[in-house]
């Protein structure tokens, strides 16, 4: 047991190593995706919407420092004091050169309160430069790598236009672990076409790899993504909450306990959200999956 929860999660974790509540702010560093600017495409992921999967981080218009102020004022009330993950969210945040790269990072470093840093990015977008160089990031702070998997089934990455292969995401994570930082993986359930067995398949490429985390979140059908056309016109079976619920349980008992949970629901925003609407209720979700795993009186990991 991890405090309250059967599984190890990210809150569990950051008070275990700094002490206290860590707050994670959501900036938006102004990046792209080489499937968005045209080097590999220029559609982006079938699903993304056009804040680049950060539809709550701040707007990269605005200055990194503003970008925060505007977060922590909005989370006053509920964390008055607290210190701070700098979390570059939307789009591809290690697409750029090496310079640019650190004018992003050091000035969110510099804020007062900030002890870490995480990067959200793509494994076709991780080098053996951007690595090394990630490397002295990551003896002066916290830091963390968001890598997107999504799906281990290379015809589901098709489909979806993710521009990778699972080979890409292996390889990713295999200089991260080499320079000793931290990977976290994101799975997408109920992608088109996709069993039970796709998701443990997907789970376990991850965990094979000693990924240090993991995020999972139920497929969002955004209105004006592409995936929206689609899906309106090719309806797919999306997973019930309930059964969500279950699989996510399943899932948990299979991941090994070490591993950090970093998100088992994600929240969409409720003006683009077309379905499946219960995603909006998290609270529930949530509090659904500790009393499933009450329930089977099991624990992350049971199964591992
Ligand atoms: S990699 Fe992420 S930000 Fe880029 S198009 Fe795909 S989902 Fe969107």
């Amino acid at each position: 047991m991890w405090n309250d929860k059967r599984y190890h999660s990210l809150n569990y974790e950051l008070k275990k190593i700094f002490g206290e509540k860590i707050i994670k702010l959501s900036i938006d560093g102004g990046f792209t995706c080489p499937t968005r600017d045209g080097t590999k495409d220029t559609k982006g992921c079938i699903f993304c919407s056009e804040r680049g999967s950060g539809d709550f981080a701040g707007f990269s218009s605005t200055h990194i420092h503003e970008q925060m102020k505007e977060q922590i004022n909005l989370l006053k009330n509920k964390w008055p004091n607290g210190k701070y993950i700098a979390y570059f969210q939307n789009f591809s945040n290690t697409y750029d050169d090496i310079e640019r790269l650190r004018e992003r990072y050091e000035k969110a470093l510099e804020f007062e309160n900030v002890v870490g840093l995480a990067i959200a990015t793509r494994p076709d977008c991780i080098s053996k430069e951007i690595v090394d160089y990630l490397s002295t990031l990551n003896k002066k702070t916290f830091l963390w790598v968001e890598l997107g998997l999504q799906t281990s089934n290379d015809s589901t990455g098709e489909f979806i236009r993710r521009g990778y292969s699972s080979k890409d995401f292996d390889n990713a994570v295999d200089l991260l672990n080499n320079a000793q930082i931290r990977t976290v993986g994101h799975v997408i359930l109920s992608l088109p076409g996709e069993t039970k067995l796709d998701f443990e398949n997907t789970i376990r490429q991850m965990t094979k790899k000693n990924i240090w985390g993991i995020k999972i979140h139920m497929l969002h059908i955004l209105k004006n993504t592409d995936l929206y056309k689609y899906y309106l016109e090719n309806p797919f079976p999306l997973l019930s909450q309930d059964e969500y619920v279950k699989l996510v349980c399943d899932l948990l008992e299979i991941i090994p306990n070490e591993v950090v949970i970093h998100r088992l629901t994600g929240d969409g925003p409720r003006e683009l959200l077309h379905e499946p609407l219960w995603t909006g209720d998290k609270r529930r979700t949530l509090n659904s999956i500790d009393k499933e795993l009450k329930k089977r009186n099991t624990l992350q990991g049971f199964r591992a």
